[in-house]
């Protein structure tokens, strides 16, 4: 703030400079407002500004009167009055004085621009802005909610980040390709600064920027230097921070394709996923236990270990208590360039003698057992938004989400049953198995994925153990003792590893 002011009356100097007889400043009461034009004449050499046209159209009641002696109105909740030859400014029952007296100017009355601003500033809005160069005062400025955008370039494409301020929802964005090279994304409800956010951003497949205002949606045109194969975008609800990935069609040459296959194989990133979270407690235990606070433990730990003890990038699709839709959640493992899927839940059952752990594989085909088996975990939907989003999710779409998941029912199945031995081995539960069932939260995911069940919580021993710490670090250190040897099996065939 205090740089801002300096900067402001350095620019003093010089506006008389620019200014050409009589002018006009803009006056906004915030950011959207299209303003009014308050009139600016030159005195002695200096701007001034008419402080009674100023409260004549700014004043927020009709009770705002001026003569060629006095002017009045109420600014901010105050009652504001110039008196003609005075340089006492009254403020509700105080006043304040002005270096000048207030100068007759025909019907109007005057005030050195800079010492109106002053006044306004330091009485009134604390947070007003003036900018000289553009002759814009806007009084009470909303704070931007796009921050920045930032470009990341990775070999297969570039993502923009959109940092913003508040939490935005999916049906606020909206992303369409035009045509001759441009990609639009327009966010609902969104301001930025145009002028600060209008920098170079020649830089990957992104040629250059263009963030337009206009009303309540804040609009990107986005120049591409070369066509794109495909883009997506998801939410962070973390960071709050939109991602747009533009992906480049692939011409790869045959030793960066076998460089490719070769890193493809590293298993280098693992996405956690701890299940529920938010308004979505999952299944509840007898006590009230939730589901949702016993995954996202165990997903902490497990990743703690991974990061500490394998060295490897975790992501997690959440690390707090929040609510992540379940088609986010194979979406935040794709944009991560994840090669694992961890997805972690306890299971529940009418029966409350069942017990035990079982992990499970997406089925290859929607049956009505794959239906049956995922239903508790698939129930979440109704919690959600955009429910329709997965009645959309037809039986054909389901099948070829399922096949390109069935490049890796091999390593899926794989990595289920070296979890279940390792439960057997560290955990003394019963195994109920490795199965397949329908799970949305799998869907969708280009890499082995798994979800695993690792107790019943309808099970009051079960439930008991569940709800120790030990207990949380033993399932933990069985999923990470699972993927470790998941890791060194499949890493073993790379060649040049
Ligand atoms: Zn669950």
């Amino acid at each position: 703030m205090v740089k801002k002011w300096q900067y402001t009356f350095l620019l003093a100097f010089i506006f008389p400079v620019l200014l050409q007889g009589r002018t006009t400043v803009n006056v906004k009461q915030t950011n959207l407002d299209p303003g009014v034009e308050i009139p600016v004449h030159e005195l002695h050499g200096y701007p001034w500004i008419s402080a009674s046209e100023f409260l004549l159209n700014l004043s927020e009641d009709p009770l705002s009167d001026t003569t060629s002696r006095a002017a009045h109105g109420r600014l901010g909740g105050h009652m504001v009055t110039i008196h003609g030859g005075s340089a006492f400014i009254h403020l509700d029952v105080s006043t304040y004085h002005l270096p000048a007296p207030v100068e007759r100017y025909g019907h109007e009355l005057l005030v050195p621009l800079y010492e109106w601003i002053r006044f306004l500033h330091t009485r009134i809005y604390p947070d007003l802005t003036f900018s000289p160069e553009r002759r814009t005062l806007i009084l009470e400025p909303e704070s931007y909610s796009i921050r920045d955008i930032v470009i990341q370039n990775f070999k297969n494409g570039s993502t923009l980040r959109i940092e913003t301020t508040r939490l935005f929802q999916e049906q606020d964005i909206n992303i369409w390709e035009g045509r001759n090279g441009w990609l639009y994304c327009t966010i609902y409800g969104a301001t930025g600064d145009t002028i600060q956010l209008n920098r170079t951003y020649d830089s990957g497949i992104l040629r250059g920027i263009i963030p337009i205002q206009s009303g309540e949606t804040f609009q990107l045109s986005i120049r591409l230097r070369n066509a794109i194969s495909g883009y997506d975008f998801y939410i962070d609800p973390e960071t709050r921070s939109i991602h747009i990935n533009l992906r480049k069609p692939s011409s790869l040459t045959a030793s960066e394709r076998t460089l490719e296959a070769s890193e493809k194989w590293l298993i280098d990133t693992i996405v956690l996923d701890a299940g529920h979270g938010g308004r979505d407690p999952g299944a509840l235990g007898a006590d009230g236990t939730r589901e949702k606070d016993i995954t996202l433990d165990i997903t902490l730990r497990l990743g703690r270990m991974l990061e500490r003890e394998l060295g490897t990038h975790v992501v997690y699709t959440r690390k707090t208590d929040v609510f992540i839709p379940l088609h986010q959640r194979p979406k935040i493992a794709n944009n991560a360039n994840g090669k694992l899927f961890i997805s972690i839940h306890c299971n529940s059952h009418d029966n409350r003698r069942v017990s035990g752990s079982e992990t499970f594989l997406l089925a290859p085909r929607l049956t009505e057992e794959a239906i049956k088996i995922a239903e508790t975990e698939n129930q979440v939907i109704r919690l959600e938004e955009n429910q329709e989003i997965y009645e959309k999710i037809t039986n054909e779409q389901y099948i070829l989400a399922a096949m390109a998941q069935s490049a890796f029912v091999k390593e899926s199945e794989d990595l289920a049953a070296l979890v279940e031995k390792n439960y057997i081995r560290n955990l003394k539960t019963t195994s109920r198995g490795v199965k397949q069932a329908g799970f949305y939260v799998l869907l969708g995911a280009s890499m082995p994925s798994i979800l695993t069940e690792v107790s019943f919580i309808s099970n009051k021993t079960d439930l008991q153990k569940l709800k120790r710490a030990s207990y949380r670090q033993k399932v933990a250190e069985s999923l990470f003792q699972a993927i470790k040897d998941f890791k060194e099996k499949h890493e073993k065939d790379i060649p040049n590893h």
